[in-house]
């Protein structure tokens, strides 16, 4: 089936056109700078897509989009087709991603103004996360953070993590439901999830993107009372303090570059300000999966995906280093090997098996459109 992927910014769109049945990519692109360029609204994007899709269809046709949805909240645990009501329950949902869901809905406006009767799916990247437990999902304050602002933990890269784990069970033929794993999404963006029965019991990222490992931009955990003591003392205003943990803060502000490759290569060169970034970040991440292997009960693996998860040998190094207490050991040749196959880069004597697996959110979005659609 062919399907349009579609992954809507504020004032970006970024689309694929992709061949479920054979995975092959017709075309792809990024339109950026909508509204602040010659491109003056959502619609406007969708004809430049439009054009150049046609150029490459021929006598075929997209049989259906899959928008990418950043915030599901609690009422989307699966991908959905998308009709008004559904549009509205996503705009509904704004408050909790602000900069996100806005933008998914003006995609899904767009596509219904240009292609009305073309079905449309949302994929929602905090759905596979609804299977949290409570005492994981709830944070230990006041209900009412709870019940009026729907303060609790969602979890983001969603349809990653959730692609990655299946990957990793047929790889060591186990069945899903039985599998218990620890999943490593290293991307700008990072989380990482505790895998148990093939669904996810824990994960890092919270209430929004911002908690939980040293990412490109954003610091991950810190004492929220930095927060409300800089802004009490009218150090930051909030705005401010939200722009400093999201866009200033991680490997950028450590070593002064959000790129993992450029950190890495430096590292390699002596230079200590990025030694101690990726230090940082590697310990975050251990400690991460230390504490997910006694939440899962013990995981059979361990499994490293995305940019920096499926191409960082030094990174994959730093982390694995200080599991070795739980017995789990990197080969250091399988480690250093490039490949972009699921692979295994742990000892035949390893406790626990390490992987890693590619992972392709546009490919699961478009498989779960398809599927939704037939
Ligand atoms: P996004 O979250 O934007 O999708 P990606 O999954 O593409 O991000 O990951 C981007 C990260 O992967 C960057 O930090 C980049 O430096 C890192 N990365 C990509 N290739 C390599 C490599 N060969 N070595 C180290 N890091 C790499």
């Amino acid at each position: 089936m062919l399907i349009l992927v579609i992954n809507s910014g504020s004032s970006s769109l970024k689309y694929q056109v992709r061949d479920t049945e054979t995975e092959e990519v017709l075309t792809s692109d990024l339109i950026e700078r909508i509204g602040i360029s010659e491109i003056k609204d959502h619609g406007q994007a969708l004809d430049i897509v439009a054009a150049s899709i046609e150029e490459v269809l021929g006598d075929r046709e997209i049989e259906g989009v899959g928008h990418r949805v950043v915030h599901g909240g609690e009422r989307f645990s699966e991908p959905v087709l998308i009709n008004n009501e559904i549009t509205r329950a996503i705009e509904r949902l704004a408050p909790l991603a602000p900069l996100h869901n806005p933008a998914a809905v003006l995609g899904i406006r767009a596509i219904t103004a240009k292609w009305p009767n073309l079905p449309q799916v949302a994929v929602f990247d905090t759905a596979f996360h609804r299977t949290l437990p409570e005492h994981v999902w709830r944070y230990a304050v006041p209900d009412e953070l709870y019940s009026k602002f729907g303060v609790r933990r969602y979890g983001f890269h969603g349809t990653s993590h959730d692609l990655v784990t299946g990957l990793a069970a047929d790889y060591l033929d186990v069945e899903r439901e039985n599998f218990n794993a620890v999943i490593c999404h290293l991307g700008n963006g990072a989380s990482v999830t505790a895998i148990k029965g093939g669904v996810s019991v824990d994960t890092s990222m919270g209430y929004t993107p911002l908690e939980g490992l040293v990412m490109g931009t954003r610091s991950g955990d810190l004492d929220a009372s930095i927060v409300t003591q800089l802004i009490m003392r009218e150090e930051f205003t909030a705005e401010e303090m939200d722009t400093l943990l999201n866009k200033k803060s991680g490997l950028l502000a450590l070593a002064g570059d959000s790129d993992m490759r450029a950190v890495t290569d430096r590292v390699g060169q002596g230079d200590e300000q990025a030694e101690l970034a990726l230090t940082a970040a590697a310990y975050r991440l251990s400690k991460y999966i230390a504490g997910y292997h006694v939440a899962v009960g013990g995981a059979q693996a361990i499994v490293f995906t995305a940019g920096i998860g499926e191409n960082s040998i030094v990174f994959r190094e730093r982390v694995c280093k200080p599991l070795e207490v739980l017995g789990a050991k990197l080969d250091p040749e399988l480690n250093a090997i490039r490949s972009p196959e699921v692979r295994r880069i742990s000892t035949e004597d390893s406790a626990i098996t390490i992987l890693v697996a590619p992972t392709n959110e546009e490919a699961a979005i478009a498989g779960a459109t398809a599927e939704l659609i037939a």
